[in-house]
């Protein structure tokens, strides 16, 4: 499926009501309070942010925190908005959730897609409806030019926006705004688009409307049932979490990818994919995988607890993926990936350059 219908969005006129879908009202006002308080938990910046601009809609008086408010100030407020997260709950002081997560919101996609493939094609469909302009975000989009062939081989041409994207000091709108007037070849702006708004936003989407994400329980039949096949096969070795933590493995392009985790709090996209195929591979059941595969983000990832990281870890098991012969021990029909084939792909030196 090629991806170049995502460049028409810079061509499309904002849609009439810019928070449609957006908005979820879950309590009345305080008929006593004065002002408007916005809770910024997702989206932390004033600029460029949809979330604030609705609160604006609701009151002339509007007050920001990103962190938790305090006992005075929702006392005064007569309206409480607070970003809707799909991995996070809603407060009990909010009145309004605000879906500003994504170029479609979340519900514009009725029910958990599939795949990348089923989710670009409704996307596309939806764009002229939901796409909003933006002034753009002040970025250095250096990285994008040679993106499309060089983002799996080199950190160099990856954006590292994860983490800003994750607190919401970047906002998706004035990212997809600069990108798409950067001037960049159009395959780096596709292939960079493909990332982060398809597969970003089929992890909400797989976030907000399946509840088990955080588990096996969301993976396809085939894949739990594969896995379930090989559940008994021989693990060899089989490390502990401390020793994977600590980066302790025989195996020196695992380890890399660990210490990435460790010294920056984020690590290389094509690395991530192996690092977690790995840990299946060396752990006593899947589901112990998943946990460390978890664990290991809550406590070291600076963009973890995010909606990626839900659909980065279960990819690793199969999730919005395909079956793939031949049928190997311990994965089954689960795609397989090989530390020595990832030594060729990416430059490690360039890893390893990030650690100094
Ligand atoms: C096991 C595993 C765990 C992961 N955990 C996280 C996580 O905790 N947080 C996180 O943000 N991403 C996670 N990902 C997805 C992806 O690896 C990272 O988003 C990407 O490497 C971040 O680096 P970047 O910003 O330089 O990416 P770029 O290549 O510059 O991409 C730009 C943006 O697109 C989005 N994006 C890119 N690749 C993906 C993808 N495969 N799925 C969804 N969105 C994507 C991200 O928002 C990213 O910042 C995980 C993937 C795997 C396989």
């Amino acid at each position: 499926m090629p991806t170049h219908r995502l460049l028409p969005l810079s061509r499309l006129r904002a849609s009439g009501d810019p928070y449609a879908l957006r908005v979820t009202q879950v309590r009345e006002g305080n008929a006593r309070g004065g002002m408007v308080l916005y809770h910024a938990r997702a989206a932390r910046r004033t600029r460029n942010n949809l979330a604030l601009d609705f609160a604006r809609t609701l009151g002339k008086n509007v007050i920001v925190t990103d962190g938790e408010p305090t006992h005075a100030q929702l006392a005064r407020a007569r309206y409480v908005v607070v970003d809707e997260f799909p991995t996070l709950p809603t407060p009990d002081y909010a009145t309004h959730l605000f879906d500003g997560n994504g170029i479609l919101p979340m519900r514009a996609m009725e029910k958990e897609q599939y795949s990348a493939r089923f989710f670009r094609d409704r996307a596309f469909r939806l764009f002229e409806q939901f796409w909003i302009g933006m002034p753009t975000a002040r970025v250095d989009l250096a990285f994008l030019d040679g993106y499309a062939r060089l983002h799996n081989r080199t950190p160099k041409h990856t954006s590292g926006f994860s983490v800003a994207l994750h607190t919401g000091e970047l906002g998706i709108h004035e990212l997809v705004a600069a990108v798409l007037r950067s001037g960049a070849p159009e395959e780096d702006v596709e292939a960079f688009l493909e990332q982060a708004i398809i597969r970003r936003e089929l992890s909400f989407n797989l976030c907000h409307y399946n509840p088990r994400y955080d588990s096996l329980d969301a993976l396809p039949a085939w894949a739990r049932k594969t896995l379930d096949e090989h559940r008994s096969d021989r693990r060899k070795p089989v490390y502990t979490y401390d020793e994977l933590e600590r980066a302790a493995t025989h195996d020196e392009v695992w380890n890399l990818a660990q210490r990435q985790l460790l010294v920056t709090g984020t690590m290389h996209g094509y690395l991530r994919m192996l690092w977690g195929k790995k840990i299946i591979e060396w752990s006593a059941t899947p589901e112990e995988a998943h946990r460390t595969m978890v664990r290991l983000h809550d406590v070291h990832a600076l963009d973890g607890r995010d909606p990626n990281t839900h659909a980065g870890i279960l990819w690793c098991f199969g999730k919005h993926d395909r079956p793939w012969a031949p049928e190997r021990p311990i994965f089954g029909t689960i795609r397989w990936m090989s530390s020595e084939q990832t030594a060729r792909k990416v430059l490690l030196r360039d890893i390893e350059a990030l650690l100094h």
